[in-house]
């Protein structure tokens, strides 16, 4: 079974609070790399038609690399609520 299949077992607990949010003043005003639309392993970072970065937090995976690789710290990331989230299927 290869990563693709295991990861599509994974099951998600949509929480209507978004557990990440984009602090699009600081992000449009100082980043130009924008390392998120690149480093995210389940590709939920966007550019929308005005050119704005935009995550559709539902898929996320909790791996943190978002946050890592933001420099300007224009995220504010948190665990979902309990109860919410990722379950793995395959650890
Ligand atoms: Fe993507 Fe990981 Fe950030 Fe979730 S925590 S949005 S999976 S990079």
């Amino acid at each position: 079974m290869n990563i693709e299949a295991k990861l599509g077992l994974d099951v998600f607990k949509v929480d209507t609070e978004p557990h990440i949010v984009i602090k699009h003043e600081i992000c449009q005003a100082k980043c130009q790399i924008r390392y998120c639309l690149n480093i995210c392993p389940a590709e939920l970072y966007t550019l929308d038609k005005q050119d704005e970065v935009q995550v559709n937090y539902e898929g996320c995976l909790e791996c943190g690399a978002c946050l890592m690789a933001c420099e300007h710290e224009a995220l504010t990331w948190q665990y979902p609520r309990a109860g919410y989230g990722v379950q793995y299927r395959f650890g």
